[in-house]
């Protein structure tokens, strides 16, 4: 059972359900988001009618929701109303227009970045990726530029308008991180770093969390719960394909998530077709196909001489391949009724 405040609620009348809560034997998680406090009623008890009843009598109580899942405030049970992340420069995520996040894998110097920014940009893209901060496989790979990288995206930023999404990997790194990116990225890798994920939820910065390499649907929506119950609302899904027993392609990707997450949760969806594919033809198709299944935006890796880039490279478009994919793309969006931001969005920067 969730519990919704009034916004006009006074930190007493708030307290007063909290007591009410625990007098009854349950356990009590309030997370206090920038615009809602919600308060999730924790446990089974026979008496929970009554409380329901009893908190719904009180006039600062908006409502009183059941919800049976075990991921309680992302769940749509207690939400209906799709979640919008809104960002500083109008771009917002989970309304009707869908954004396509593009940029190479990773930051390799200033000069390719602001190459890759401006043309992404022309083409429709509506945000900026590049990881200063890379999880690597290989304790040999490359690591990522780390502060110098993030430097040059928000120079990027500054030069185009385009917000930029980073990825953060370790807790030591929240403060410096949330200075320079618009959206923090949790990878596949850390979805179910529960420390990391803890320090997300105190942040005020948007977080997308990608899809754990073998993470089911649940474990994932738990992993959001974690973000959302600590305090932290927006929150984005996006999906990168999962481990199967197939080889043919990097990952499995999981299409079937993007209906299915739109029934279960109120949160934004992404598409990440090329970790999905791990092959850079096929992931035009495969954006074509994400946004056909629902998804509010996707995630493309794109680099100015894919052969040469130092993470990714074959699975990265370059930049005439992604010109293709935002016309095809396009063209799907149009089909099922979605504009592409860029085509409507007039608050972006120079
Ligand atoms: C990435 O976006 O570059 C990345 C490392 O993705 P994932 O965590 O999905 O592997
Ligand atoms: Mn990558």
């Amino acid at each position: 059972m969730i519990v919704v405040i009034k916004s006009s609620a006074t930190p007493q009348q708030t307290q007063m359900v909290v007591d009410k809560i625990v007098a009854m034997g349950y356990g009590v998680n309030v997370s206090q988001g920038s615009e809602r406090l919600i308060i999730g009623v924790l446990g089974v008890r026979e008496n929970k009618d009554m409380l329901a009843a009893q908190l719904g009598g009180f006039d600062f109580v908006e409502r009183v929701v059941p919800v049976s899942k075990s991921y309680k405030l992302v769940s749509r049970e207690g939400t209906h109303a799709d979640t919008v992340v809104r960002l500083s420069n109008g771009v917002e995520i989970g309304g009707n227009a869908i954004h396509v996040m593009a940029g190479p894998c990773t930051v390799e110097g200033s000069e390719m970045i602001m190459e890759t920014a401006r043309w992404v940009k022309s083409c429709g893209a509506t945000l900026l990726r590049g990881g200063a901060y890379k999880p690597s496989t290989s304790p040999y790979s490359f690591q990522g530029m780390g502060e110098e990288g993030l430097e040059i995206l928000a120079q990027a930023r500054n030069a185009t308008g385009l917000p930029i999404i980073t990825e953060i990997m370790d807790p030591r790194d929240v403060e410096l991180v949330t200075q320079y990116a618009d959206i923090l990225q949790i990878g596949a890798r850390n979805m179910q770093n529960f420390t990391l994920l803890k320090e997300m939820a105190k942040t005020r910065k948007p977080v997308m969390l990608k899809r754990g390499l073998s993470a089911t649907v649940e474990e994932w929506l738990l992993a959001a719960e974690y973000i959302y119950a600590g305090g932290n609302h927006d929150v984005i899904l996006c999906e990168r394909g999962i481990r199967t027993f197939e080889t043919a392609t990097r990952n499995t990707l999981d299409l079937n998530a993007v209906p299915l997450l739109k029934t279960l949760t109120h949160l934004p969806v992404v598409v990440d077709p090329s970790h999905g594919t791990g092959k850079w033809e096929l992931v035009t198709p495969m954006a074509r196909a994400a946004v056909a299944a629902g998804a509010d935006a996707l995630m493309i890796e794109v680099h100015p001489k894919p052969a040469d880039a130092l993470k990714d490279g074959f699975e990265s478009l370059n930049f005439q391949n992604f010109a293709t994919l935002m016309k095809q793309v396009r063209a799907v969006a149009l089909a099922v009724g979605r504009p592409i931001a860029s085509d409507v969005t007039t608050a972006l920067g120079a």
